[in-house]
């Protein structure tokens, strides 16, 4: 079996020999439209390929820009052209045209919600994944039930349309303006996956196209090997195009609640014992906050506290504190026992007393929670910055060790924007996904979730953001912490064996079997070169 970087040396021949063939045919046949250029360039390829393959969408040379950035906005790579599919076939047709011809790189586009560029394609192909949504959505309301989505839908609308039949998708995001596709390649964790698992762990099949253009249907059942290294497979393997969601019954409301600690060592034994227990919450994340001031009164606006005067009396100021946000779901005619059993719940915890504040909010509004941030920061330029985000996932058995050191001595003060922390128990999770995560069951998902003030030369600027994360992931080698992070951005092949440990071979297997030319998702630099991003 040939490896990657053998695939890539051979690529090259293939390009050259089209190189040749080419010119050749432009030579015989002059009104060939690569005959207008001395040389056939990748871009005279893949205009002559879309006259070619009677495309139902079609492909853009025009406003590559759109495409050139993502969320993290610090990586702007232009492609060649920008494919906006309307049918599976448009994407397999073109792939499979690319992987016959050369070495054009393809990236697959969700919501661009990526951090450095993983869904940008430097001088090659996007495909705007959001323009295929043929057919419509697809519910089975069986006792299993389920929806068939393209892999271009919003998350937000799923919950939409599922929840005119009572339903809703089992597990989420903290943010629901992703793709099922873009989520599905990473993993898709939220507060609801200590229970249900990721998102990955919730899809019943899945539609590739592969890096050959084959159109494959695969599940446990069937392709079970493609469908586990497409799920978490960080766009390698194949386009996903369509996913079978599993969902359940919908509740109407959510108790949604936030208790404040001092102790690490007291929350993050509350945080586990709520995991661990079959009567818990429906939702169980958490939060540091670093010397906030006036914290409890923003809370506010969406939170009540259970003793005012005793909240009035409290303050955040100068302190390190831990955050434990959990949810209860509910329907009106069952309100008064869910307050009784969450008044259980809460009277095992060990929290500060005076900071229980509680909500009650619509499922919606609980579920699309972040969507009310973007809107304010939107308002105020504020979301369109550059996010230097860093992903990681802890032990269990070195998460106090971790706690100690990185909150209050590497990090004296907020990052401008959450730290999101909770554990997670993996023995629930479907194995031989693409997903890395530590050797232990149970592990905490961090989130250092900063955003970066245009200019800055201070502490919330992204120079000193982007040095405070390198000195955590100092530590977490230094310390050998056993760390892996989640959403990582790894520059080079040698770092990308040491993310995926022993499922390196298993990895570099099926890129070797459904990518051989590897053109598939390049921004992942994992079998291909991409540019560095700029800093600012
Ligand atoms: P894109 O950024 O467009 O793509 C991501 C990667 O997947 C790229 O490599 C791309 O080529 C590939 N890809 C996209 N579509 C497909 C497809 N159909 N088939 C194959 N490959 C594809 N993640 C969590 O797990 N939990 C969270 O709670 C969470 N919260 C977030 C909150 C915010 C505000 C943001 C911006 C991100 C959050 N994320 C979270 C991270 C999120 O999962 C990733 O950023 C993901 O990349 C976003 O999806 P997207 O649709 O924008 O994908």
């Amino acid at each position: 079996m040939k490896s990657p970087s053998q695939f890539l040396f051979k690529q090259k021949h293939v390009v050259l020999k089209l190189l040749i063939f080419i010119l050749f045919n432009c030579s015989i046949n002059k009104s060939n439209i690569c005959c207008n250029h001395n040389f056939a360039s990748p871009s005279s390829l893949i205009i002559q390929t879309s006259k070619q393959l009677k495309l139902e969408g079609h492909l853009s040379f025009e406003k590559l820009n759109l495409v050139a950035k993502d969320f993290g906005n610090r990586c702007h790579f232009l492609p060649l052209a920008i494919l906006y599919p309307k049918s599976v076939s448009d994407i397999s047709s073109l792939i499979k045209y690319i992987s016959e011809i050369g070495n054009i790189p393809v990236a697959a586009r969700g919501h661009g919600h990526s951090l450095e560029g993983q869904a940008q394609a430097y001088q090659g192909l996007v495909i705007n994944m959001e323009s295929l949504q043929t057919p419509e959505m697809a519910f089975k309301t069986t006792e299993l039930p389920y929806v068939d989505v393209s892999a271009g839908e919003l998350w937000i609308n799923i919950l939409h349309e599922s929840l005119k039949l009572g339903l809703a998708p089992k597990s989420w995001t903290d943010y629901l303006r992703l793709t099922v596709g873009g989520t599905l390649s990473y993993a898709g964790i939220s507060g609801q996956a200590f229970k249900h698992g990721p998102q990955i762990n919730n899809v019943y099949q899945l539609e590739v196209v592969t890096g050959k253009g084959e159109v494959i249907t695969c599940s446990e059942e069937q392709n079970a090997d493609l469908f586990h290294g497409v799920l978490g497979g960080l766009g390698q393997f194949g386009i996903i195009t369509r996913a079978r969601i599993a969902l359940e019954t919908a509740p109407k409301k959510v108790k949604w609640i936030r208790v404040l600690y001092s102790d690490f060592a007291t929350f993050s034994n509350d945080q586990e014992s709520l995991i661990s227990s079959q009567d818990t919450f429906d939702y169980i994340e958490g939060s540091v906050i670093i010397n906030k001031t006036g914290l409890l009164n923003n809370w506010r606006s969406t939170f009540n506290p259970k003793d005012t005067l005793l909240a009035s009396n409290f303050s955040s100021e100068g302190k390190v504190l831990f955050c434990l946000e959990v949810a209860k779901y509910f329907n009106p005619e069952n309100k008064d026992s869910t307050d009784q059993n969450i008044d259980i719940l809460l009277s095992k915890l060990n929290y500060i007393r005076p900071t229980l504040f509680l909500s009650e909010v619509s499922y919606v509004e609980f579920l699309d929670r972040v969507h009310v941030s973007e809107v304010k920061l939107q308002e105020k330029g504020l979301w369109d910055v550059a996010h230097p985000w860093l992903n990681l996932l802890i032990p269990k058995s070195r998460i106090l060790y971790f706690a100690q050191e990185v909150f209050g001595k590497i990090l004296t003060d907020s990052i401008n924007g959450p730290i999101l922390i909770y554990p997670v128990n993996k023995s629930k999770w479907i194995k031989g996904t693409s997903l890395v995560t530590p050797e232990e069951d149970v592990f905490y998902l961090i989130s250092f979730l900063s955003s970066a003030m245009p200019s800055s030369t201070g502490k919330d600027g992204l120079e000193n953001l982007l040095d405070q994360n390198k000195r955590i992931l100092n530590f977490c080698r230094k310390a050998r912490i056993g760390m892996k992070q989640y959403l990582a951005n790894h520059k080079t092949q040698e770092e990308w064996k040491d993310h995926f440990g022993p499922q390196w071979e298993t990895f570099a297997r099926r890129k070797s079997i459904y990518d051989p030319l590897a053109i598939l998702a390049p921004g992942q630099r994992i079998f291909r070169r991409a540019p560095a991003c700029e800093q600012q």
